[in-house]
């Protein structure tokens, strides 16, 4: 099992300063690299004759911030053959180092660095199994952070259980599910999504390069902040509870890009990418950890399709009822998506290799119903 858990961390005055010269170091490295195309890391011997100074950098560190640009072109590679639309990988700052396997120690309250020093670390929550690889982090509010990723080696063992969901993300409510229940997103949530939309306009309003834009950055940043931790908290409770009681639970694949982010933009867009990315990555994670099932189908025509008879009923984003002309089936539009989502999962519509799975609920006798198409 691997776990990642994140602690702060307190650098002084010249920690910090170590900290922020080996991002220098290996923002260097990492444009250089791209720059000339070369993406071993056995260029870095030659690299560190040329400039001694990057021999103040911890060696495996180095080492990660090369084998990160090759991953992340054949990331890009792969995402291309599949006919994403994939950008280029572009020069910028390096805002994080990454140490594997060592070079690093934790003692008590203190985390110790090669090259860098002893740092105090609040371990708010236990770490479990060996350590692998820890990530220090500067944020856009000035905090550091630490991601430890940690390692037992025990398997969680997969559930035999058949309790099914089918989970509907959408933008009236936060989710709609199979068994008819609807989350919506907590009212101090959506106070701070309205007050990060505010920052956001005022920013745009701000002298480029003045001081004023400069302290609205600090603000905005915070406002950022803000709705990232209390949208964690709120999709922690969330995920747990889909973990807790289903087995096997179905959602739309967010990188085919549905219907709803189409209509969309900006900041408003990028809001709802988040919770939703945010979302299917808790629930992943949680149901790997407790040997549970999660599927990902094909968003296209989920929210149109009549879950009965197959039907395309169009629908605009207005329209909250699903009511076919075909077979009589009316339902929420949210509550006809979520069944359409989770019997994509059971008959593997677009999704083939999902025909394997055996799964005998309740759910399913009622999607044996429809006809497929
Ligand atoms: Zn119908």
């Amino acid at each position: 099992m691997r776990y990642v858990t994140r602690y702060r961390i307190y650098p002084n005055k010249e920690t910090e300063q170590r900290l922020f010269s080996a991002f220098n170091r290996c923002t260097y490295v990492r444009n250089w690299c791209l720059d000339h195309k070369i993406f071993k890391d056995s260029i870095l011997p030659k690299l560190k004759q040329e400039h001694p100074e990057l021999k103040e950098v911890h060696s495996k560190v180095l080492q990660n911030v090369v084998q990160q640009i090759g991953q992340n072109l054949t990331g890009l590679k792969k995402a291309k053959e599949i006919g994403r639309k994939v950008g280029k990988l572009r020069n910028k700052r390096v805002h994080s180092i990454i140490y594997e396997q060592s070079g690093f120690k934790i003692n008590g309250d203190l985390l110790s660095l090669s090259k860098i020093g002893d740092i105090p670390i609040v371990i708010s929550r236990p770490i479990i199994g060996k350590i692998k690889q820890i990530s220090v982090k500067h944020n856009k509010t000035h905090k550091w952070f630490v991601s430890v990723i940690s390692e037992t080696s025990d398997k969680p063992t997969k559930t035999n259980g058949t309790q099914c969901v089918g989970i509907d993300l959408n933008l009236d409510t936060f989710s709609t599910d199979t068994d008819g229940k609807v989350v919506d997103n907590p009212r101090k949530l959506r106070t701070s999504e309205k007050r990060l939309r505010r920052t956001q306009r005022k920013m745009s309003r701000k002298v480029k390069g003045s001081r004023n834009r400069r302290k609205q950055r600090l603000i905005l940043a915070k406002s950022h902040e803000r709705v990232k931790n209390q949208r964690d908290d709120f999709l922690h409770k969330w995920s747990r509870y889909y973990v807790d009681n289903y087995d096997h639970i179905a959602m739309e694949d967010l990188n085919i890009g549905n219907m709803v982010s189409q209509h969309l933009h900006g900041l408003n867009k990028s809001i709802y990418d988040a919770g939703w990315r945010r979302a299917r990555y808790f629930i992943t994670y949680k149901a790997e950890s407790a040997g549970k099932y999660v599927y990902f189908v094909n968003p296209a025509y989920t929210s149109q399709d009549c879950f009965m008879c197959g039907t395309r009923v169009p629908k605009t984003l207005a329209d909250h009822t699903h009511s076919c002309p075909e077979c009589g089936y009316t339902a929420p539009r949210d509550f006809n998506a979520a069944q359409n989502i989770l019997k994509r999962a059971c008959v593997g519509l677009d999704t083939p290799e999902l025909t394997l799975v055996e799964i005998g609920t309740s759910a399913l006798v009622q999607t044996s119903v429809s006809s497929s198409r």
